[in-house]
């Protein structure tokens, strides 16, 4: 659990923050212009990125195009329901906010932690930090861990723990072994990560909310939340900073 100085004393950090702010101004991550505002990202390349349609899955947030009167919930989550209760996400995976997550995973854009997370908060009911105990990240596989130095969802569920007071829970261990995502089909990427996570701790009668970076088939989010409910979670919400459409572009393909 985070137990550090910034959260214990949430005052000193929220002005300590904003002298650093003061020396060095904030630039958007994305085009490197100034902030005006304590906006993460500029107006502009906020304005370039695809927000989640107004038709999606109320549980996957899947977009699809729903005919009036038909159920709210996707096919698959109609047929197959995920043991969370929904997801959220800032936006859809591709433009500026594509470009950013690979930058953030694959090209060592470590400092866009901040500027995603307070995006993601943005998309958070307004009363999340009542709803839930704790935060608990997707974890990477130790030797993708070792090469890349960090895990992306780590990161953001960090900030997301300093911003809305909830401490980060570390239950879930990611097996090694398994077939890096990329490049498998929808039914080869549900098989693999069927057995890829465990939960290392009772989480009994826990609130949790899953983080993670993108949401592809939701698979990955579907065995996580699994592994949760077994260990004895009371509830489970998930949250990613961008959402794919399913008809996937070779491009929009994760590797994990
Ligand atoms: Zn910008
Ligand atoms: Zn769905």
């Amino acid at each position: 659990m985070e137990n550090n100085q910034s959260t214990r004393f949430p005052l000193l950090r929220a002005s300590w923050g904003a002298v650093v702010d003061f020396l060095f101004p904030r630039c958007c991550p994305l085009c490197k212009k100034r902030l005006a505002t304590g906006a993460p990202i500029c107006e502009a390349c906020q304005a370039k990125m695809s927000p989640l349609p107004v038709d999606h899955c109320s549980i996957c947030a899947l977009p699809y195009a729903r005919e009036a009167g038909l159920s709210s919930r996707c096919q698959e989550c109609l047929t197959d329901v995920p043991a969370f209760e929904r997801l959220y996400a800032t936006g859809l995976f591709e433009g500026p906010l594509m470009e950013a997550v690979y930058r953030f995973k694959y090209e060592g854009g470590v400092s866009l932690d901040r500027p995603l997370a307070e995006l993601m908060v943005d998309c958070l009911p307004k009363d999340m930090a009542e709803r839930i105990d704790a935060l608990v990240p997707v974890p990477l596989e130790s030797s993708r861990l070792k090469s890349r130095l960090y895990n992306q969802s780590d990161l953001l569920a960090r900030h997301l723990s300093r911003t809305l007071q909830i401490p980060v829970l570390r239950c879930l261990e990611r097996k090694a072994g398994g077939r890096p995502q990329q490049g498998l089909t929808r039914k080869e990427r549900i098989a693999n990560v069927k057995k890829a996570f465990s939960c290392s701790q009772p989480v009994n009668h826990a609130r949790l909310l899953l983080v993670d970076d993108v949401c592809t088939t939701g698979a990955t989010l579907r065995c996580c939340a699994d592994q949760l409910k077994q260990a004895g979670a009371q509830s489970l919400e998930a949250v990613v900073l961008a959402r794919a459409d399913r008809r996937l572009s070779p491009q929009q393909e994760v590797q994990r």
